[in-house]
C-alpha cells in the first residue's frame, strides 16, 4: 500500500488521534508524525493535546511514560516489541534489593527506565535536567539508575555521592575515543555534541554534552556551520531537516539503535486501524509512577 498524508490525516480524524515520534525514528515515520521529540516533550504533548487516542513511534517505555501523565487517554505502541534494553536492564526487585543496602539513601531514575521500576523511586530525570535533580535533593547519596554513562557525568557536577548502577545504552556505548580523535583531524573546525550516554573518556573530548533536545536548541542558535554528532543517527535527520544550511556529520560510523528502527509507516497505519499496541498499566503502578514524574516537574 502507498502511504501519503491524507491516509493518515483521515484516519487520525476517524480516530480523534495524533502520531507523535521520537527523535531517533525512521525518516518516512517522523515525516508524518504530528510532533517529533524526545521522551519527555512527547510525553508533555499527548497529556496537552485534546486527542483521545495517542500513537507512540518510539519504544516501550515512552509510551508507558505518555500513559502514566495521560492515564485517560489510550496510548498505542504500533511495535509490540519496541524496548529499550536499557530500560530492560533493571528490575523491580533490584531496586527493591538496593533499597535495603542503600536506607538513606535517593533513588533518582533517568526516564529510561520501566514503569514498575518507575513506581518504587523517589524522583525521574532526564539527560537534560540530571545534574539540576540530583543537585536539589537533600540527601547526599544518590543512587542512580539504570545508565552509568549518564551517572558519570552528574558525579562531575555535584558534590554529592553518586552510587551508579551498571546499566548502558547499547547504542550510545559504542562511541570511541579513537573516533572523536580521528574525526577531530578531518574536522578541526567542527563542534563536537554528544549525548551523556556516551562513555566517559568520549564525553571528555566533546565540546558540548547534551540531550538530543539539547543538541537541537544548541545547533539552530549557533553561528557555525558545522557539527559532529555523538548520538543515534536518526537526529541527524531531524538536523538537517530543520537547518539545511548547516553541516552535520556522524561522530564515527553511524549508531543506530534496531528498537527504534522496528516501527515502519506499515505499522503506524496497523496501529491506527486496528488499535494495537494499547499500553495497559494498573492504576497502582500509574499512581506510584506518577509521583517520581510530579517531583521531578516541581523542579
Ligand atoms: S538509543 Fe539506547 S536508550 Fe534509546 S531506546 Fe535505544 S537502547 Fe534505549
Amino acid at each position: 500500500m502507498q502511504f501519503n498524508n491524507k491516509i493518515f490525516l483521515k484516519l487520525k480524524k476517524e480516530k480523534n488521534a495524533i502520531i507523535i515520534a521520537h527523535n531517533y525514528q525512521i525518516p518516512e515515520v517522523q515525516d508524518i508524525a504530528d510532533f517529533v521529540g524526545d521522551s519527555l516533550e512527547l510525553s508533555k504533548i499527548s497529556n496537552e493535546s485534546k486527542a483521545s487516542t495517542i500513537v507512540f513511534c518510539g519504544v516501550r517505555f515512552m509510551a508507558e511514560t505518555a500513559k502514566i501523565l495521560s492515564p485517560e487517554k489510550t496510548v498505542l505502541l504500533p511495535v509490540k516489541d519496541a524496548g529499550c534494553p536499557m530500560a530492560d536492564q533493571i528490575s523491580k526487585e533490584e531496586i527493591i534489593r538496593l533499597r535495603k543496602k542503600y536506607p538513606d539513601a535517593a533513588f533518582v531514575a533517568y526516564v529510561n527506565t520501566n514503569a514498575d521500576v518507575k513506581a518504587l523511586v523517589d524522583i525521574c530525570c532526564t539527560s537534560s535536567n540530571a545534574i539540576k535533580v540530583v543537585n536539589s535533593l537533600k540527601e547526599n547519596q544518590i543512587v542512580f539508575i539504570p545508565d552509568r554513562n549518564l551517572a558519570h557525568w552528574v558525579s562531575l557536577h555535584t558534590d554529592k555521592k553518586i552510587v551508579s548502577y551498571s546499566g548502558f545504552c547499547y547504542v550510545h556505548q559504542k562511541f570511541k575515543i579513537s573516533e572523536i580523535i580521528k574525526i577531530k583531524r578531518e574536522h578541526p573546525d567542527a563542534e563536537i555534541l554528544v549525548h551523556p550516554e556516551t562513555p566517559p573518556d568520549v564525553l571528555k573530548e566533546a565540546d558540548f554534552v547534551l540531550s538530543t533536545s539539547g543538541i537541537l536548541k544548541h545547533v539552530k542558535k549557533s553561528n557555525k556551520n558545522k557539527f559532529i554528532i555523538g548520538t543515534e543517527s536518526g537526529l541527524i535527520y531531524r538536523l538537517r531537516k530543520e537547518n539545511p544550511y548547516k553541516n552535520f556529520y556522524s561522530l564515527g560510523t553511524p549508531k543506530i539503535c534496531f528498537n527504534m528502527k522496528k516501527t515502519s509507516i506499515n505499522d503506524v497505519y496497523n496501529s491506527l486501524i486496528n488499535n494495537k499496541y494499547e499500553i495497559i498499566l494498573s492504576p497502582e503502578i500509574i499512581k506510584n509512577a506518577k509521583k517520581p514524574f510530579e517531583r521531578m516537574v516541581k523542579i
